[in-house]
């Protein structure tokens, strides 16, 4: 089977889909790789570097097996061959013109985000590897807004008290925050509607705020909260939040609009100079002020929701995926390396979004 590795195509999408490491593994398993030239550049990896891995440089849409990170667009919908194997983040609940297209082409499609979040699965968890790096990056964003510093110092010139930093959401990004906020010295709190949260909150050395209001879903996921559970959190929370200087908020309910957990009264209630980094961004924001993409200062309070984290780290980002791809992909060969993909398994038929009929 043939593995091929286009260079992504998004605007500032700086990852790719496998790393020289990865595709040696996949080698072992008797697959050939095929990378576009160049695909590997924005995150610093050099063409050399797959070759000396085993892959050759050439055209990654005649491969069996396509690789990427971000959804393709509509020429490289175009460009993959009928009967072929897709795989990358797919955005299947949000854009589900993206899957009818793929089945048209007669192309199989495995989504990373719909791939099942159990045990045996943990390998090829994107969306976890890549919440990771988010999270840490929000953590560090927030630090490089605030007026202030995250540490306590004891210094001659006087005494610093820390910062307080309050993460909303706390799935995997909204833990890396807490735990790299900690980190820097930051005291920090932790506030999600799923109340199995409070001990991971408290493993990162966070406290645990309790608002009383408890939406757990199903599997693992929050569910959407009702209008009068919205009211209550966003009052509950809009006094809370002005003894925070930094509020780092990850909440999202998949396939929906992120839910509003600050709001603007919320942001003007904060001392000058506190940061608000908004993760949801990309879904609509946890902020009422938020403009996903941008960094917009109100009341002296800076609110920063920067798109596609991941990408701003592209080496570890990538290093990971490639790691998370490499396990879907052993998954889908026999030991020959020839595809054999038992669609009853429920991690493939999780992550399946579109079959070749
Ligand atoms: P996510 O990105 O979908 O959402 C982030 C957080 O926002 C979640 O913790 C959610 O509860 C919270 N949230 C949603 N609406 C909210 C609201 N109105 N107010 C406050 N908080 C709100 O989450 P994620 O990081 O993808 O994690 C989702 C689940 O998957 C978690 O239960 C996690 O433990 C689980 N998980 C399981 C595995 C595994 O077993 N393989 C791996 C990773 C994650």
């Amino acid at each position: 089977t043939v593995v091929g590795v286009p260079k992504e195509s998004a605007a500032g999408e700086r990852r790719v889909a496998l790393v020289p490491k990865v595709v040696e593994r996949l080698r072992a398993r008797n697959l050939s790789v095929v990378v576009e030239p160049g695909a590997g550049l924005a995150a610093l990896i050099p063409d050399d570097a797959y070759v000396h891995s085993g892959a050759t440089l050439g055209d990654p849409w005649a491969a069996d097996v396509v690789v990427k990170v971000a959804p393709p667009n509509e020429t490289e919908v175009g460009a993959l061959r009928a009967g072929s194997v897709l795989i990358g983040f797919l955005a299947p609940l949000t854009d589900p013109g993206k899957a009818k297209a793929l089945r048209e082409r007669g192309v199989t499609a495995f989504a990373m985000e719909s791939i099942p979040r159990i045990s045996r699965a943990q390998s090829m968890d994107a969306l976890s590897s890549q919440a990771n790096v988010a999270g840490y990056r929000a953590a560090m964003l927030a630090a490089e807004h605030l007026t202030r510093f995250f540490p306590m110092l004891t210094t001659a010139a006087g005494t610093v008290p820390p910062a307080k930093v309050l993460v909303l959401g706390v799935g995997v990004a909204g833990l890396q925050a807490l735990a790299t906020a900690r980190r820097l010295g930051a005291h920090t709190t932790g506030y999600d509607v799923r109340p199995e949260v409070a001990d991971q909150v408290r493993s990162v050395g966070a406290q645990w705020l309790d608002l009383g209001i408890e939406a757990a879903g199903s599997g693992g996921y929050a569910r959407a909260l009702t209008d009068a559970e919205r009211e209550e959190q966003q009052r509950q929370l809009g006094k809370a939040i002005t003894g925070f200087d930094a509020v780092i908020t990850t909440a999202q309910v998949p396939g929906r609009t992120a839910p509003t957990l600050v709001t603007a009264e919320a942001v003007e209630g904060m001392r000058a100079g506190s940061v608000v980094v908004d993760l949801a961004g990309e879904s609509g924001g946890n902020c009422e002020l938020t403009e996903p993409g941008e960094i917009v200062v109100a009341h002296s309070v800076t609110v920063a929701s920067p798109l596609n984290l991941p990408a701003t780290m592209p080496e570890h980002a990538s290093e990971l995926y490639a790691r998370n791809v490499q396990a879907l992909l052993e998954l889908l060969v026999d030991a020959d390396g020839a595809l054999s993909v038992d669609f009853t398994d429920e991690v493939v038929a999780g992550a399946c979004v579109t079959k070749e009929a």
